[in-house]
């Protein structure tokens, strides 16, 4: 195991445990992913391990087309989901998947989760979209993920009647955008119940987002 293969590995297993520590799953669903910087690798989540086993030693490392190169365990069920984001967008370098309740309560519905935060502006750039329905089991998910955040600012897609897949330029980022997007999934869905939300005008959404993209933060 190299070196790199063995931070990756550190870093994508204690990822997992904010999955847990924002509610973002239940029992062994949701998994987090990372590209292997430099070589055509992932790091991911074993299938059907329970949180809190979950260890560096547990994470499998597959190749981009979803094959197991090294772990004792079977790689997730959604590995082939992530294989094709990292296919096909380079730029990618961490997935995150969860069925997060809110957020996945606008999948059921088939409705994106319309810009009415600054911090949705801020993250996301506009609306979260949705991505189509799709059975596991070959590249439709994968698929359906990257055709819809493809030139689409939001780093999150709701998967119809399925949950939350992220994208990041690393594991973190993903993992950020799943809170985020759990985040305003819940906020808008409360601010529902009594009436209509307020959409923020377009072009207002487009100065929020390029501000904290460039501005925000300690590298000023
Ligand atoms: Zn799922």
């Amino acid at each position: 195991m190299t070196s790199t293969v063995r931070q990756v590995r550190e870093t994508v297993a204690a990822l997992h445990a904010e999955l847990t520590r924002y509610q973002l799953v239940v029992w062994t669903a949701g998994n987090v992913s990372a590209r292997v910087p430099g070589e055509d690798l992932m790091v991911i989540k074993p299938s059907g391990v329970s949180y809190e086993d979950l260890t560096p030693d547990s994470m499998v490392v597959c190749d981009l087309n979803g094959a197991l190169v090294e772990g004792d365990l079977k790689p997730s069920s959604d590995t082939a989901a992530h294989a094709y984001v990292y296919r096909a967008m380079p730029e990618v370098g961490g997935v995150v998947h969860t069925h997060s309740p809110y957020a996945t309560a606008w999948a059921a519905r088939g409705e994106p989760i319309p810009c009415v935060l600054t911090a949705q502006a801020d993250e996301f750039g506009g609306e979260i979209p949705i991505g189509p329905f799709a059975l596991i089991g070959n590249d439709d998910i994968g698929r359906g993920i990257v055709e819809t955040l493809s030139g689409h600012r939001s780093t999150a897609v709701l998967m119809r009647n399925h949950g939350v897949f992220t994208i990041g330029e690393d594991a973190r980022a993903a993992v950020k955008s799943a809170v985020m997007c759990e985040s305003v999934a819940y906020t808008v869905h409360l601010a529902r119940q009594l009436g209509e939300p307020l959409p923020i005008p377009p072009e207002c959404v487009d100065a929020l987002f390029d501000r904290y993209h460039s501005v925000y933060g300690q590298l000023t």
